[in-house]
């Protein structure tokens, strides 16, 4: 798969780079990587998006290559003349937003880059291993299997953003020795300093994002013998703390560190709907629980979006439908920690202190 995707990226000229709505880390960090190394080949190029990048990549070199797709002739010609498209971060046409009539219609060879489940059926290649930490994992493959002496600081740091922002800073489950690898050879490549890029992602908020952070975590709830966690953002919060909506952007962690929580989920409201974030630990899966109400991602961390929804209503469907999709445990059981990590942090202690 790997193979056949490389042999597309040497045989072609033209190429279009595309990622889902809302771009996150590893999107805009997968994509400029990716357009930087085809460029860097002599290819032709065009980045473009269904949105703009969030205003804390917007300190990334180049992310201004990215377009924003506003449905000009120009853009719509680039894309309907590409040789190839890519895919990246995302296996769902509905998930490339304005993109997606244009994408459909192009007669470019279609190629998915991405690390979700069930992709879908219209792709003509893919290099999609679904186990993948990132899609920047495999845009980091792709570029070492055709030359790794390519990776500059820009590329090094680019893909450092995608991998470290899909893996939770290096801790879930799909951080195997590979990915370390990969970072260690990024580092060893480019001038790539991780010390600014955490500032500026994590550490970089606003007073009134820090005020409307105040006032969602007043809206926690727990539910199910606290297993289940809940965070609402009202747009009168939003309004009373004159904060931007992407200020929301890791609230839902707060209710997951909750120790008996297993799964949180925050819901955001925005003029065309409800945004919901899903996040959990273990084996409480919370895909099928996206699913439910439209939306998907992976297995620990997923969303949903209802078109013109009540935040009441919406609140009251997804919490009551939580038990029916998620993985609770039996009460006298609820940790944090599963049974399997807590014997293990238990002999790990055995052991330093024998
Ligand atoms: P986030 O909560 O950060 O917006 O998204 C977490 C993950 O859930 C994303 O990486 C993506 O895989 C998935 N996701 C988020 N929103 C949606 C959505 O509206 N539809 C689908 N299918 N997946 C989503
Ligand atoms: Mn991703």
């Amino acid at each position: 798969m790997l193979e056949r995707v490389l042999a597309l990226l040497r045989e072609h000229d033209r190429f279009l780079i595309t990622t889902h709505i809302r771009p996150d880390g590893d999107a805009l960090g997968s994509q400029l990587a990716l357009g930087w190394f085809l460029r860097k080949l002599g290819k032709k190029v065009a980045m473009i998006n269904s949105d703009p990048a969030p205003e804390n990549l917007g300190w990334m070199a180049g992310v201004d290559d990215a377009e924003v797709y506003d449905g000009a002739i120009d853009q719509r010609e680039r894309i309907a003349q590409a040789d190839v498209i890519l895919v990246l971060d995302t296996n769902a046409l509905e998930r490339l937003g304005k993109l997606a009539g244009a994408v459909q219609d192009s007669k470019a060879v279609k190629v998915l880059i991405d690390h979700h489940t069930d992709p879908e059926g219209w792709f003509d290649a893919a290099y999609a291993p679904d186990t993948a930490s990132s899609t920047g994992e495999l845009v980091y493959e792709l570029i070492a299997a055709y030359d790794p002496a390519l990776i500059d600081t820009e590329i090094a740091t680019a893909l450092y953003v995608a991998i470290m922002t899909d893996t939770g800073s290096f801790r879930y489950s799909s951080v195997t020795p590979a990915v370390h690898r990969i970072v260690a050879d990024l580092l060893e490549r480019g001038d790539l300093r991780p010390a600014p890029i955490h500032t500026a992602l994590f550490d970089t908020r606003s007073l009134a994002g820090l005020r409307l952070l105040g006032l969602a975590l007043e809206t926690i709830r727990l539910h199910y013998d606290g297993q289940i966690g809940s965070m609402r953002v009202s747009q009168r919060a939003v309004r009373a703390a004159a904060a931007g909506l992407h200020e929301t952007e890791g609230f839902v962690n707060y209710v997951l560190s909750v120790a008996s929580v297993r799964a949180a989920v925050i819901f955001i409201e925005i003029d065309a709907g409800i945004k919901m974030s899903f996040r959990s630990q273990g084996d409480a899966y919370v895909n099928e629980w996206a699913q439910a109400f439209g939306g998907g991602g992976h297995r620990n961390a997923s969303g949903a979006f209802v078109h013109g929804g009540d935040l009441d209503e919406v609140f009251r469907d997804v919490i009551d439908a939580a038990p029916r999709h998620v993985k609770l445990a039996p009460p006298e059981a609820s940790d944090t920690l599963s049974a399997d990590d807590l014997s293990y942090l238990i002999a790990l202690k055995e052991k330093m202190e024998g």
